[in-house]
């Protein structure tokens, strides 16, 4: 049944101004699902999330879990568990006595508590640190236990707010790893708040991505990437190349699109409709560029290298056009495959599939 939240609406109110937060916002997280809300600050992202945990009231709109509606019910009547980016965790008591806590309140019996704890705490490899207090303990082994403590109420949604922002770089892919494979093998519906785009992408089933409160997009990790729908999922998810034009020919499969500024045509895709005539904006990742003649691509484009940048990995190139605009390319593995030379003359060719059509907004 999961989650579904309908027209959600929230409207901050002061003396002297009023704050659209949240507008307009539905979306259906399946059982099991891991939803990502992504977005810039102050897009709304942490009060949609503290609208679903009952924190703050929907303006308007309803929030209904596990078929029922919970939009005026109290968080602590709530069937949600809320995992947060301070551990807060109980410093005076060991580990066990933290996860133990909450079954503690409910006064869940003492045979129950031991057989729900004990599996979890080895699903997060903390066997042998029960008795530690928290500060006896690493932030890694800290952020394991506050998911324990989340899991082990068992709740219908699971929600997660920038729980990895105070880890550094290192940790945080291995706590993101560990969550992903723990919140796959209990199935549980979660939503989760980043504006880290990689965490999003690598935990993810489905993104929303959000701006201005308002929903931009929504779609898997891929769909996102590869289809954005506007410029603004565009460009806020990885490096992207926009070059403008409008439809001259509207194909089969596809669409010619002539730009005046490079006094050009290309061609590409996009599941969008488009008739002759209307302003479009080819979007282009710098990874779908290639120097090599040999690799057979509908589209072409000539340049001058201006910038090198070498990352070892790859290099990204900044490539001069005509219209005096740079375009983003990348080689990987640079020591094997030979690219351009800075100022060097160069001419780069990209399929029709990687020409993804949006409209001109
Ligand atoms: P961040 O990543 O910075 O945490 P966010 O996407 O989580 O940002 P929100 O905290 O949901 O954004 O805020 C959305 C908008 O609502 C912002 O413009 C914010 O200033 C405003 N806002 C949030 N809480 C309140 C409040 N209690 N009163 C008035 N305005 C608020």
């Amino acid at each position: 049944m999961g989650l579904k939240l309908e027209h959600v609406q929230k409207v901050f109110k002061t003396k002297t101004e009023e704050t659209v937060a949240v507008k307009d916002f539905s979306l259906n997280v399946e059982k099991g699902e891991l939803v990502t809300l992504l977005g810039p600050s102050g897009c709304g992202k942490t009060t949609t999330l503290r609208m679903i945990a009952g924190f703050e009231v929907p303006t308007s709109g309803r929030i209904i879990l596990e078929g029922q509606d919970v939009t005026n019910m109290p968080p602590n009547k709530r069937d949600i568990s809320m995992m947060f980016q301070s551990y807060a965790l109980f410093p005076h008591m060991t580990v066990r006595q933290n996860i133990e806590f909450g079954l503690r309140i409910k006064r869940t019996p003492r045979d129950e508590i031991n057989q729900k704890v004990k599996p979890l705490i080895k699903l997060v490899g903390l066997e042998g640190m029960e008795n530690r207090r928290p500060d006896q303990i690493s932030g890694g082994q800290q952020q394991r236990i506050a998911l324990v403590r989340s899991l082990v109420m068992e709740p219908s949604v699971l929600l997660f707010d920038e729980p990895l922002s105070n880890l550094d770089a290192k940790l945080r892919e291995t706590m993101r790893l560990e969550i992903r494979r723990i919140q796959k093998k209990l199935n549980i519906t979660s939503v989760y708040v980043t504006h880290d785009q990689v965490e999003a992408m690598s935990i993810s089933d489905r993104i929303v991505v959000m701006n201005l409160g308002q929903i931009m997009q929504i779609g898997s990790p891929k769909e996102i990437y590869s289809h954005p729908q506007n410029k603004f999922v565009a460009d806020f998810i990885g490096k992207v190349n926009f070059i403008y034009g409008t439809i001259e020919e509207v194909l089969e499969d596809g669409y010619v699109v002539y730009s005046e500024e490079l006094q050009q045509k290309f061609v590409g895709i996009s599941s969008g409709k488009f008739k002759k005539g209307d302003e479009v904006i080819i979007t282009l990742r710098p990874e779908a560029i290639t120097y090599d003649e040999r690799d057979k691509k509908e589209n072409s484009l000539e340049g001058k290298t201006r910038q090198y940048v070498y990352l070892g990995t790859h290099v990204e190139y900044g490539i001069e056009l005509k219209n005096g605009k740079i375009l983003n390319t990348l080689l990987y593995n640079p020591s094997e495959n030979k690219g351009p030379l800075p100022n060097e003359d160069v001419k780069l060719y990209f399929s029709k599939q990687s020409c993804w059509i949006i409209p001109k907004d």
